[in-house]
């Protein structure tokens, strides 16, 4: 079990990336984050912050099975993020 996070942070294509508590990437400071709690993986953790952002997604480094740039991660709502190795 992790502690995730979800950034305060609106990312350039408009979205928060989802952090657990040992990445590098998540904002240092304690303002810019939304505890979500202790899941297995990154999963629920998104499901989590989607109470807090209507866009989040899992951050590349720390949780990349839920990142949209990782092109096995069927995202919903945002299908333009599948075609980054989709061609
Ligand atoms: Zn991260």
């Amino acid at each position: 079990m992790r502690n995730y996070y979800v950034s305060k942070r609106t990312e350039p294509d408009g979205s928060h990336d989802v952090h657990h508590n040992q990445c590098i990437f998540m904002p240092h400071s304690a303002n810019e984050v939304i505890y979500l709690g202790k899941y297995e993986d990154c999963n629920g953790a998104l499901a989590a912050s989607r109470e807090h952002f209507e866009a989040t997604q899992g951050c590349f480094f720390c949780s990349y099975e839920c990142s949209p740039k990782n092109p096995e991660h069927v995202y919903s709502q945002k299908e333009t993020f599948r075609t980054i190795d989709g061609k």
